[in-house]
């Protein structure tokens, strides 16, 4: 009884349908003290995969109706005997439930504590278990897609490839320096460099990754700059769907920043809309001036919005100076009036430069085409295996690492010895990312950050 955990998984609040999953060798026993079904049958008397509808009773006191899911170990999400009692949502209703669980022998679940046994008894590797959360927290589909290739198990496999190419290397090296007098070929150097090289190129390919579904994840910080009345809140509201009442420009006054998230093609982009960065000698408008000059240099991506029906004026300019290398995209609007602006001047200094009427357009997509461009997200193939957070990152980059300085080794004329514990460094690097030789710290680490119910 003592191992054996148990949760609310479904979301605290009002809803259709609440679950309370027990799991461990007494999940069954516990589930069958306080539920009694309408067909007489006993939970410990169920076969895995059959549901049963009955009452949750506890203290001779008829909490809620209720449906029993059975499943038997090893073929449940833990890989233990789990039951889950789907009852009626409700704050109260769930809860008291889980106390009459918790009251007949199992204890609270520990955030995480699910998805940890599920992981410890080999039902799932560490990478496809970090990526569980990854699907819960993911905000686009996008990145659902791409925790759910994780789950299905393409970063561990993108890794494995690599970590036997870097096995057959070391064993072939181990072979011929501890049997010498056997009939193991020579070491062909050229052959090993190769062999090395491969995996340093697939590794630095893999790292790569990391940015671009980092953005898609968690989105970017992205500021739309330009001064008054060159169409910056009409341009928001066009992303954000809806109209919002947008604080007017009242001569003199800074205006707050204005926050909103919205998805653009494949990325969340966090927008916020700041003052013009116009020169003033007004003390209370130049901090807000300032700001937001900071904010602009500081923001993961910028759109600066021009008015393509006027001249540019000497802030549009000072504007692009400050984009030139900046994540920018240059937005060209009021593309509806005749055009004065001289396009070609800010195409020369601004990569990506698009042309819009924010007030009459519904099409988004070039602007679209462009974040994904500089986000990185387009060339990015979640099928292929995707480095989905910084543990993940930090182990690939120490196993680059060795392999770099195995190469190095090689250069300088070391012995094969040396080459070889370096590779068996990177193996380990490997093996720690898949989660196949990893300490209980990293373990705990991995799902301290999950939710109670997972
Ligand atoms: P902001 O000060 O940069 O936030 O600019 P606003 O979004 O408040 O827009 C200033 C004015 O330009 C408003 O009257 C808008 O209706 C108008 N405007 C915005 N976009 C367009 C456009 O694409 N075409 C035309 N003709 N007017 C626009």
């Amino acid at each position: 009884m003592e191992n054996t955990i148990a949760a609310i998984s479904t979301p605290n609040g009002i809803g259709g349908m609440g679950v309370i999953r027990i799991s461990g060798e007494g999940a069954l026993k516990t589930a069958e003290n306080i539920f009694v079904s309408v067909s007489g049958k006993k939970i410990t008397e169920m076969k895995g995969y059959t549901a049963s509808f009955g009452k949750i009773i506890d203290n001779g006191e008829i909490i809620d109706e209720a449906v029993a899911l059975v499943f038997r170990a090893p073929h449940s999400y833990t890989g233990e005997d789990v039951v889950e009692l789907s009852c009626h949502g409700g704050m109260y209703v769930t809860r008291r439930v889980l106390r009459a669980v918790l009251s007949h022998g199992a204890k609270p679940a520990q955030g995480g504590e699910f998805t940890k046994r599920a992981f410890l008894n080999g039902k799932m590797g560490l990478t496809e278990a970090e990526s569980v959360m990854d699907i819960i927290s993911a905000s686009g589909s996008q990145s659902a897609r791409a925790a759910m290739y994780t789950m299905e198990g393409s970063l561990r496999k993108r890794i494995d490839t690599v970590r036997s190419d870097l096995l057959e290397l070391a064993a072939h090296l181990a072979a011929w320096a501890d049997y010498p007098e056997e009939e193991i070929p020579e070491i062909d150097e050229d052959q090993l460099r190769n062999g090395l090289e491969k995996c340093r190129k697939e590794l630095t390919k893999l790292l790569s990754t990391y940015d671009a579904g980092k953005v898609m994840r968690e989105g970017v910080d992205t500021v739309i700059a330009g001064r008054p009345n060159v169409g910056k809140s009409t341009l928001m509201n066009l992303l954000a769907g809806c109209e919002r009442s947008i604080v007017t420009d009242i001569p003199g006054t800074t205006r707050d920043i204005i926050e909103e998230t919205v998805m653009l093609g494949n990325v969340p982009l966090r927008l916020s809309d700041t003052a013009g960065l116009r020169n003033t000698d007004d003390i209370v408008e130049s901090i807000g001036v300032q700001k937001a000059k900071e904010r602009l240099l500081s923001a993961g991506l910028i759109f600066a919005v021009f008015d393509s029906s006027s001249d540019l004026t000497g802030e549009d300019r000072e504007l692009i100076d400050l984009l030139e290398d900046a994540p920018a995209i240059a937005i060209i609007n009021k593309t509806d009036l005749d055009a004065k602006i001289d396009s070609e001047y800010i195409k020369a200094k601004v990569k990506h430069v698009i042309f819009i009427s924010a007030k009459n357009d519904k099409d988004t997509s070039e602007l679209e085409k462009a974040v994904e461009e500089i986000a990185g997200t387009s060339q990015l193939d979640p099928a292929q295996g995707i480095l989905a957070n910084e543990r993940q990152y930090n182990d690939a980059q120490s196993a680059l690492e060795s392999i770099q300085e195995a190469l190095s080794a090689l250069d300088i004329g070391m012995t094969f010895d040396a080459v070889t514990i370096v590779i068996e460094d990177a193996v380990n690097s490997l093996l720690e990312l898949t989660g196949e030789r990893v300490t209980d710290a990293v373990v705990d680490q991995v799902f301290s950050h999950f939710c109670v119910g997972k």
